[in-house]
């Protein structure tokens, strides 16, 4: 590992981007506490910078079956139930499309019972990915509080939760707004889960992508989590820190490594499609990402909500995930979730 720093450590320009140098004493934040690319002097966001370098001074990674690359599939679960918002737009998108019984399931599903809730859809999610060889990691709030309104109570969850894990998908933590900088919040949240869960918790992404560099590492790694992968901004997709492999990450602090994964996602769905017209641009964008990260032999993280997924107003987000699906599968991608590539990454490492 020292071998990688001293290589990147020798390029001043390339060392501060990788340590995330700027955010140790940020000017400014947004009004959610959080260092966002507006904020970043780094304009070439949409470059890994860092992983080229490595990759042009000899660093190399083998991926399982000879891949070229690796498609790490991830969904943060911010709803369970629709807010009253998406179920107006989502009716009404029916109506218009005249889809009768979109319409009912989208108005209706409460008489039901909860499960059967729109969003209640990590079975067809699983499916889809299937269908491509795929499997992802799904991230669980477990805390009543949040800076909008409460969204659900992963107790409701158990019966899911299992059928999850039997499948050999992932069940991981999404961390509350409150914890990114609290060790006793997330180890309150871990906990938890994994009370509901019935096992240990090894993954970790903030919700809204809040994080604080070096401190929220140093806290996961304490906390007992074994990745994080949160590391991304809310306002661009691209490579933060440059970097489009999953790194352990270093306190410049305490000049130390922090020892946790950070396995830096690349685009999250609304991220993508904020920042560009139409669907079409939306796919430039994320066909030139995709195929960037395979000439590095990197990791692409995604993340895609699962409320996006059932949720006719959005259906062109659940269209690009599965074209994206479709593109990597055809390029030959390892695809599949954060836990396992972890731990395939260690053993590469090694
Ligand atoms: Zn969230």
């Amino acid at each position: 590992m020292v071998h990688r720093y001293d290589d990147i450590r020798q390029n001043k320009e390339l060392w501060d981007l990788y340590t995330r140098k700027e955010e140790y004493s940020p000017q400014q934040l947004d009004r959610y506490g959080r260092f966002v690319y507006a904020h970043s002097t780094n304009r070439d966001i949409l470059e890994p910078r860092v992983s080229k370098h490595l990759v042009d001074n000899g660093y190399e990674i083998e991926y399982p079956d000879g891949k070229q690359f690796a498609v790490c599939l991830t969904h943060d679960v911010d709803e369970i139930y629709p807010p009253l918002k998406h179920t107006l737009l989502s009716t009404l998108t029916c109506l218009k499309g005249l889809d009768i019984s979109g319409f009912k399931q989208q108005a209706f599903w409460k008489l039901r019972g909860k499960e059967q809730s729109p969003y209640w859809n990590f079975q067809e999610i699983m499916d889809l990915e299937e269908k491509y060889g795929a499997r992802s990691s799904f991230y669980f709030l477990a805390t009543d509080a949040d800076i909008r309104r409460f969204r659900y109570n992963i107790e409701d969850l158990e019966g899911e939760l299992g059928r999850i894990v039997d499948r050999e998908w992932e069940v991981g933590l999404h961390g509350g707004y409150y914890a990114c900088n609290d060790l006793e919040e997330i180890a309150r949240e871990k906990g938890r889960l994994e009370q509901v869960l019935g096992r240990k918790v090894t993954g970790y992404r903030n919700h809204y992508l809040r994080f604080q560099v070096p401190d929220s590492w140093e806290i996961l790694e304490k906390a007992g989590f074994r990745y994080d992968t949160t590391l991304g901004y809310p306002d661009m997709v691209g490579f933060r820190n440059g970097m489009c492999h999953p790194f352990m990450p270093y306190n410049l602090r305490t000049e130390t490594e922090v020892n946790i994964l950070e396995i830096p996602l690349v685009i999250m769905d609304g991220t993508l499609f904020d920042s560009v017209r139409s669907y079409d641009e939306a796919w430039d964008v994320a066909k030139r990402l995709i195929d960037t990260v395979a000439s590095c032999n990197g990791v692409l993280t995604l993340n895609w909500h699962t409320n996006n997924f059932n949720c006719p107003f959005r259906a062109l987000w659940y269209a690009m995930y599965e074209k994206i699906l479709g593109y990597c599968h055809k390029k030959n991608a390892w695809m599949d979730n954060a836990q396992i590539i972890m731990n395939g990454w260690n053993t590469n490492e090694s």
